[in-house]
């Protein structure tokens, strides 16, 4: 460590030689200016940069637009170090840590690993301004697929695509909920939903008939806004995935209704599946309130009903549920909503088809990535967002975790 420390000191040494700018010659002493003026140059300024050999001197010509008195450092947009006291390269561990874990923890991880000193503020703003950038350029690209205008993905189809979609609340600060319902009537909400999409590859399954999801194959995208907001931004996703030339599309949710609308709108055509185990749920929940305190009845119900779900036999199922007669008005209408609910998900409850054709009817993915995109970085203990603030963290995560964060920098070196 003390000779990596020599290293770093000799690095920035020698790094603050090169960064000593030359005065600009006669013949560059003038600059265009965003007003239309023209900017003269006026004299060297001298600022700190941290890189990642630590602190160096950049000594650069300072120019000056008379007209509008604003000023410009072009070496500082050459260098990308324009209103900001870090390197690229520090930016880039910032970012990569603010991603991973707390800003606070993550400003630890920076000085035991790379000997760097920096404030926890300076981890939470680079990398919120790095995921801002991120999310931008989505916005861009989401425009761009509204028009029809992406890029044609070329290679060999994929046999079967997935797309998998949940929501999740987040932790949020109070100025972020005013005005909103809760989840408990009458109570003020502290949560903000994150929607979360992912998609993911399937080309084979195991020798019970069992489907297996190709390793690496799920990227995410995750963010706190509308449906429609976020239809348009899984749609690019999957674009990008070649969801147009897939053999087969499936949709994958459980029974919210945005899901399905989604599906509809972005994805017609799709095999639609309600997850299996959230159907059952439903089912475990009329077994509790048809047999109050009674295991034994809860249980034989299911046996006799979870097999005609299992089976595919949702007319049978839900004739048997209307039938069910009961003075209870209140589990009267929890029959309805359920067997309604079974009658409208009919076609995405055809397990027995999705088996034969070897397809997940389980929504696992989705619900892994809720904690391991969502969960595990926003939803610690003392943590509340700003809309905007966990938006561009999670679009920083979800680029990372896609394996595009590299891409991202080089894109931003070639620019
Ligand atoms: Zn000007």
């Amino acid at each position: 460590m003390a000779v990596r420390s020599a290293m770093h000191r000799a690095g920035a040494a020698a790094l603050s030689q090169l960064l000593q700018f030359p005065v600009p010659s006669s013949e560059h002493r003038r600059l265009p200016c965003g007003c239309g003026g023209e900017a003269h140059y006026r004299e060297l300024r001298t600022k700190a940069v941290l890189t990642a050999v630590g602190q160096v001197q950049v000594s650069r010509p300072y120019y000056l637009c008379p007209q509008c008195r604003a000023g410009q450092f072009p070496a500082d947009r050459e260098l990308d170090v324009e209103a900001t006291e870090f390197s690229p390269g520090v930016r880039r561990m910032q970012a990569l840590v603010g991603q991973q874990m707390s800003f606070d923890h993550g400003r630890q991880q920076l000085e035991s690993l790379a000997g760097l000193t920096v404030t926890t503020k300076a981890v939470e703003r680079t990398a919120e301004a790095i995921g801002a950038n991120i999310a931008e350029q989505e916005q861009q690209e989401m425009h761009r697929a509204m028009q029809l205008d992406l890029p044609i993905v070329i290679g060999e189809p994929v046999p079967i695509l997935y797309i998998e979609m949940d929501g999740t609340g987040v932790p949020v600060v109070h100025k972020e909920t005013v005005g909103r319902q809760g989840k408990i009537e009458g109570q003020p909400a502290h949560t903000r939903e994150v929607k979360l999409g992912c998609v993911f590859t399937q080309t084979s399954w195991d020798e019970k008939g069992y489907p297996v999801r190709d390793p690496d194959s799920t990227s995410y995208v995750a963010a706190i806004e509308t449906a429609e907001e976020f239809g348009k931004r899984l749609y690019v996703e999957a674009w990008k995935r070649d969801w147009s030339r897939a053999q087969k599309n499936v949709v994958l949710g459980d029974g919210a209704e945005w899901i399905w609308n989604l599906a509809h709108q972005h994805f017609p055509g799709a095999i639609q599946i309600v997850d299996i185990f959230h159907a059952r749920q439903h089912l475990w929940e009329l077994a509790r309130r048809l047999h109050p305190n009674d295991d034994a009845g809860q249980k034989r119900w299911m046996l006799v009903h979870q097999d005609l779900l299992d089976h595919g036999r949702i007319k049978k199922f839900t004739v048997a549920l209307r039938s069910i007669r009961t003075e209870n008005a209140e589990l009267a209408d929890k029959l309805r909503t359920e067997a309604d609910y079974f009658h409208r998900n009919a076609l995405r409850l055809r397990y027995p088809k999705f088996r034969r054709q070897h397809l997940f009817i389980g929504s696992g993915v989705i619900e892994a990535g809720c904690k391991t995109v969502i969960a595990s970085r926003l939803k610690q203990s003392g943590m509340f967002w700003t809309v905007r603030g966990a938006n561009a963290i999670l679009a920083l995560r979800c680029c990372h975790l896609n394996g595009r964060f590299e891409d991202y920098w080089e894109a931003r070196r070639a620019a």
